[in-house]
């Protein structure tokens, strides 16, 4: 077993939290289908991640399967496994396909056909991995991947190629080797911690990831990249957020892709994290039949601002192989931009980048809002279509 995967047959640790939520219907549904746990074991998420739903069997239960997704769940295993905490299948829609949170979550055999242009590793990161386990594209900055273990698999995954809770090839060596690879490059000033997801991993191990990097002088940003406040609320315990406030600063980026995700236990997990001095940013990637239209992604980051999390990034979805049914055209995403900025809070409009297939790190992609450019005179056009002129002054 990976050392640095958590333990998940350690005892149940209960942990206080300020204020019991109690189960949703449906919750109360799925944790039906164990009939030996109660709401503490739903509540810890150590139980969540030993409980995934993993199996056909045990997805068929809960679901009422299209021949798709039985398709899709049969031969996924090959691929990317499926892995649902209950607490994420909870929100699925049993009797609805266009579930997003199913959509999301259950394979499809979509997943099994691959069409031009798609690739197994589409943002180039093993190019520009010097060391394993570091992704070092940027010059300031470096992608520390820490775990290739998640609490649920995104079926669009763009590091499909390497996420899997079989996949053991992170481990303290590879930590050390990716630590003293930031040691002695002094240009790295910011470090990303992601996987895999890094929050799947024990506190401990977490302490001393970002004791390491906290340790090193000429780090001077942080921050974390996770699905788990939207997948796996519970792991954000009292005992996480102590930790990770005595190495503050330290940020954290969120992935949130449907206001669906927004809970009532996400809700408290995101305060918890705000409540611990961690900002957070959210990613989201753009999928079709998901969140392909600006009235979602407006009420996604809506929700996501009262939760003091500040949406950071709308992806173009990656042309990861077999990722073509999640795809939407870039006009799609344009338009939602459009339909963003000037029509809503400025905090509530990320930017919509496209990570440069073979690896060109991300690039923004905009509406246009220069109209014309001549002689010092920049014609602008503004977010309800009016034209304004501004005289560059040194011209
Ligand atoms: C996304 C990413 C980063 C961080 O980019 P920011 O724009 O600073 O958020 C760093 N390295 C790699 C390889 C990345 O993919
Ligand atoms: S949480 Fe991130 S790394 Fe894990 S499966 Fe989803 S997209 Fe991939």
């Amino acid at each position: 077993m990976n050392p640095a995967a958590v333990d998940i047959k350690e005892p149940i640790i209960q942990t206080t939290i300020t204020e019991r939520i109690p189960l949703s219907a449906g919750e109360e549904r799925v944790l039906g289908f164990f009939p030996d746990a109660g709401l503490a074991e739903w509540e810890d998420w150590r139980w969540q991640l030993k409980n995934r739903i993993r199996s056909l069997e045990s997805i068929s239960g809960l679901v009422t399967l299209t021949d798709h997704e039985k398709r899709g769940v049969q031969g996924a295993g090959d691929k990317l496994t499926m892995s649902i905490p209950p607490y994420f299948a909870s929100l699925i829609d049993e009797k609805d396909p266009g579930c997003p949170i199913r959509l999301q979550s259950v394979p499809q055999d979509y997943e099994f056909e691959t069409t031009d242009n798609e690739m197994l590793d589409p943002c180039g990161e093993e190019k520009n991995s010097h060391v394993h386990g570091l992704v070092h594209r940027y010059p300031d900055r470096v992608l520390f991947l820490v775990s290739e273990m998640c609490a649920m698999y995104c079926r669009y995954c763009t590091r499909s190629r390497m996420v899997g809770d079989g996949a053991h090839s992170l481990n303290t060596s590879t930590y050390d080797a990716a630590l003293e690879y930031i040691r002695s490059h002094k240009e790295i000033r910011d470090v990303l911690i992601s996987g895999g997801d890094p929050l799947t991993l024990s506190d401990k191990m977490l302490e001393y990831l970002i004791s390491s990097i906290k340790a090193i002088p000429h780090v001077e940003f942080v921050r974390i990249g996770t699905r788990v406040p939207a997948t796996l609320p519970q792991r954000i315990t009292p005992e996480l957020m102590a930790m990770f406030k005595k190495y503050s600063p330290v940020w954290m980026s969120v992935h949130f892709n449907h206001p669906k995700e927004i809970t009532a236990r996400v809700k408290q997990a995101c305060n918890m994290i705000a409540d611990a001095g961690i900002p957070m940013g959210s990613q989201t990637v753009l999928l079709r039949g998901i969140n392909d239209s600006p009235e979602v992604m407006k009420k996604l980051f809506h929700e996501l601002l009262k939760l003091r999390v500040r949406p950071y990034y709308i992806y173009q979805c990656d042309p990861i192989v077999g990722s073509r049914h999640f795809r939407t055209s870039v006009a799609t995403g344009i338009n939602i931009m459009e339909n963003l900025r000037g029509h809503t809070s400025g905090y509530a409009v990320p930017a919509y980048v496209i990570d440069g297939p073979g690896g060109g790190g991300k690039i923004p992609v905009n509406p246009d809002y220069l109209v014309s450019k001549e002689n010092g005179r920049y014609t602008l056009r503004n977010y309800a279509g009016g034209l304004y002129t501004y005289y560059d002054p040194t011209y």
